[in-house]
């Protein structure tokens, strides 16, 4: 399983790289636009991420916009269904706003921080992912 990381915050990337690292290659992006940059680039390469971590509160762009520019990039490159990435938004916001937008446009699932382990395990379990 290839992974990436999207948070603005240390303790977050760091938490969820000693997790995922252990079921494969695991990549870390700092802001919204590393994580295009990296998202990108993993598709030139034809060495796609499975899944993508994506934290909403990070500054200049917000995670709903990076998932915006993921799926927007995956419709115009005609990746669909199963070929497209699993993307969990892993945030401390809970309110229904932030919730429906992030599923209208296309998250998989939607983790509360603070992130634990067993319900990340759970989402990349039944996404059949490990
Ligand atoms: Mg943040």
């Amino acid at each position: 399983m290839k992974s990436l990381i999207v948070d603005d915050d240390f303790f977050s990337r760091r938490i969820l790289q000693a997790i995922l690292s252990s079921y494969g290659e695991c990549h870390v992006a700092v802001d919204g636009k590393e994580a295009i940059f990296a998202f990108e680039q993993a598709l030139a390469e034809e060495k796609p991420y499975d899944v993508i971590c994506l934290d909403i509160m990070m500054p200049e762009m917000n995670g709903q916009e990076v998932l915006k520019v993921i799926r927007q990039t995956e419709e115009k490159k005609s990746i669909f269904g199963d070929d497209s990435v699993k993307i969990i938004m892993t945030t401390a916001l809970d309110d229904s706003e932030n919730i429906r937008t992030a599923f209208r446009e296309q998250c998989e699932s939607y983790l509360i921080k603070p992130i634990q382990k067993s319900k990340l395990i759970k989402i990349l379990t039944d996404f059949e992912l490990i």
